[in-house]
């Protein structure tokens, strides 16, 4: 230290935590550090003691109990149907699908029924850690808008399937609307997009072959259901004498644009071919239990390289939008599907949670890590309640003890969002009530009364 410092730097927020989680570099924790934000961005990771000499800032928050983590990113998710949670479980994915859900979604889907449905898991995302998602539904327009409306980051997914919906009656209006969704968010700080065709069994050869095209021209991510039960791999051999795997590689579609939910169904040549040409595979392993769809082998793709992120899919199939319940799901499960228990370790799931879905979607550059130059979505997590104590390993209690209501705040590009315990810009009863009138227009609609 010279014998003049500088005088200090002027700062928006520091935040100083008795454990700081960067995630990168790889398997540290940062006892009694800070991370120093200014205008949305991180600018230091340091000492408490250094950096109280060398900043000055506006707002100091201060969680000695805690540990101070990247915001949780859930790669896959359809969130307006978070107003569908509970409406019929217990069956398998084609019953659900088809005798279900999708009658009810038709007679209920439209912009209301999506900003209302997003503003629920928004709320619900919140309380529980995630700053980001990589969505996956109709109207992509309306969530967008209520995404931004909230100061969340999102990636929006441009719907495209074989038959007509509400969002578009043919081919070619799914596509034109998408490129105008594009447009329209292209240069958001918060909102990107990603082209999000349905299924192998629900989109052509021709459709893929025009989101591969589109795709690369807009230079986004595709983000598609692959491989999700033994049935869908059944059908697409009967049907093009090809797994989807290969008919998708067949129309140009596996490369590091791909983001291939749920993954259960992998040979060993699979398993390769997505590590050689950089496919993320997002692991939704409450989805595929619930659903009976399968195990994705989260520890043999990750051992091969493969970038694996975590999602809880939605609501109706899972059904919480809880990213600390899904990691843990998926940590174990990884290891029980591998038959080896030191596989998929802690360190790893979290990452999986945290920079493997930003990389997934297209946002580690920006988001998934506690580093300078990134963008400070930010969660506390407090580590003092019972649940988590003696506090023997950080992040083994993170992974395998936390629940997601220990997380007291969030912030989103350095704007708080949960404020200990306390969200931010939300009114939870006018949420609740709202969760309850859609309940009872739900039940009017099925009983057909
Ligand atoms: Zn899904």
């Amino acid at each position: 230290m010279s014998m003049q410092d500088p005088s200090p730097q002027s700062i928006d927020l520091l935040i100083e935590a008795g454990h700081v989680v960067p995630v990168e570099p790889h398997a540290i924790v940062l006892d009694d550090h800070a991370v120093a934000v200014h205008r949305g961005e991180i600018v230091a990771v340091l000492p408490i003691a250094e950096a109280r000499q060398r900043f000055a800032p506006t707002q100091t928050v201060s969680r000695p109990q805690s540990a101070l983590l990247p915001g949780l990113v859930n790669a896959h998710t359809h969130n307006p149907m978070t107003l569908l949670r509970g409406i019929a479980d217990d069956l398998p994915l084609m019953v659900w699908l088809q005798q279900h859900i999708w009658p009810v979604e038709a007679a209920v889907i439209g912009p209301e029924f999506v900003a209302d449905g997003i503003t629920l898991a928004l709320a619900e995302m919140l309380r529980g850690g995630t700053t980001c998602v990589n969505e996956n539904y109709f109207f992509p327009d309306v969530q967008a808008a209520v995404y931004r409306q909230h100061g969340f980051r999102a990636r929006i997914g441009l719907p495209v399937i074989d038959f007509p919906t509400a969002w578009a009656s043919s081919d070619d209006e799914y596509f034109d609307r998408a490129g105008e969704v594009h447009d329209q968010w292209r240069d958001d700080p918060l909102i990107a997009t990603a082209f999000a065709p349905h299924a192998p069994y629900t989109v052509n050869d021709a459709n893929f072959e025009r989101v591969r095209m589109l795709a690369d021209q807009l230079d986004v991510p595709i983000h598609l259901h692959l491989h999700e039960t033994a049935q869908e791999v059944e059908q697409s051999l009967q049907q093009y004498g090809q797994r989807p795997i290969a008919r998708l590689d067949r129309l140009g579609l596996v490369n590091d644009r791909l983001i291939a939910v749920h993954m259960t169904q992998l040979t060993e040549s699979e398993i390769h071919l997505c590590a050689e040409r950089g496919v993320s595979v997002v692991h939704c392993p409450e989805s595929n239990l619930k659903l009976a769809s399968g195990f994705c082998p989260a520890c043999a793709l990750e051992r091969a390289g493969v970038n694996v992120a975590i999602g809880t899919d939605g609501v109706a199939s899972n059904n919480d939008l809880d990213m600390f319940g899904e990691t843990r799901t998926a940590a174990i499960l990884a290891k029980a599907v591998a038959g080896d228990a030191s596989g998929f370790d802690a360190f790893t799931a979290l990452r999986a949670a945290t920079l493997g879905g930003a990389r997934a979607i297209g946002f580690g550059d920006r988001v998934g890590s506690i580093e300078v130059g990134k963008q400070a979505d930010l969660i506390c997590v407090d580590l003092s309640p019972i649940e988590t104590q003696p506090l023997h390993h950080v992040v083994s209690q993170l992974i395998y003890a936390t629940g997601r209501h220990q997380v007291s705040d969030v912030w989103i590009a350095g704007q708080p969002k949960l404020r200990e315990r306390a969200l931010v810009g939300f009114d939870l009863e006018a949420i609740v009530a709202n969760a309850r009138q859609w309940r009872d227009r739900i039940s009017t609609l099925r009983t057909g009364a």
